[in-house]
């Protein structure tokens, strides 16, 4: 038999982990076939972009499992006129798939070259809707507030009252919360100035560091 191409491994990645484990959004589910989660490898570990886990993108971060970035980014809700702030950019690949889901997205991520890699990946994709920012974005990213979602793609002991106050009436946010060996995934609903919860699943991420999350 010849080896998969990217593409066939990409189709049976979204066919096996996304679409038989139960994620339904169809727009997710394009997004997911549309990125080529490869290019967000380095090149050393590339032949494993399709596997069914999360992997080390250098500094100690990892790129989440896929089924994993498909739960949140549905759990999000996105729509085509919002505007999404991601926290923690990491390999910049979540950050593709909220920029084919929406107009504008912000991103924020603590170490300057992974920001600076997921800039030229995005930007050698023709991605060009999204915004990037050095910093510490455990308090969120306030000079583009109110965001209608919020993504946190780091383990926080607790999602910082100063992201609520950045999230627009209705907005939705979606973080893993909990001690560092182990977070639940939560949707955080805000109606009427007060957040609602809604537990999804144990997940276990790299934590959120700085002022509103992990010590360094
Ligand atoms: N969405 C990423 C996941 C990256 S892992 C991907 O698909 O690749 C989480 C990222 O959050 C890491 O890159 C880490 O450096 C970053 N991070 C941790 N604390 C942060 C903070 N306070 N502000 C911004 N980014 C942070």
């Amino acid at each position: 038999m010849t080896p998969l191409d990217p593409v066939e491994k990409l189709d049976a990645m979204v066919r096996e982990q996304i679409i038989a484990r139960g994620i339904k959004d169809p727009r997710v589910i394009e997004a997911m076939k549309w990125v080529p989660r490869d290019r967000f490898f380095p090149q050393a570990i590339e032949s494993h972009a399709f596997d069914d886990a999360a992997a080390p993108i250098g500094y100690g971060q990892t790129i989440s499992q896929p089924y994993i970035v498909a739960l949140m980014t549905e759990a999000l809700e996105v729509q085509a006129d919002h505007r999404v702030l991601e926290i923690g950019t990491g390999s910049g690949y979540q950050t593709a798939i909220l920029s084919k889901l929406t107009k504008e997205v912000f991103t924020i991520e603590r170490h300057k070259p992974l920001l600076d890699q997921a800039f030229e990946t995005l930007s050698r994709l023709g991605i060009r809707n999204v915004r990037f920012c050095f910093g510490d974005g455990s308090v969120g990213w306030p000079a583009h507030a109110p965001y209608d979602r919020i993504i946190i793609t780091a383990g926080t002991p607790q999602v910082d009252d100063r992201i609520f106050a950045q999230l627009a009436e209705g907005g939705i946010c979606v973080a893993p919360v909990g001690p560092l060996d182990e977070q639940s995934l939560i949707q955080f609903t805000k109606q009427e100035n007060r957040i609602l919860r809604k537990q999804i699943c144990g997940v276990k991420f790299v934590p959120l560091i700085g002022e509103g999350g992990w010590p360094t």
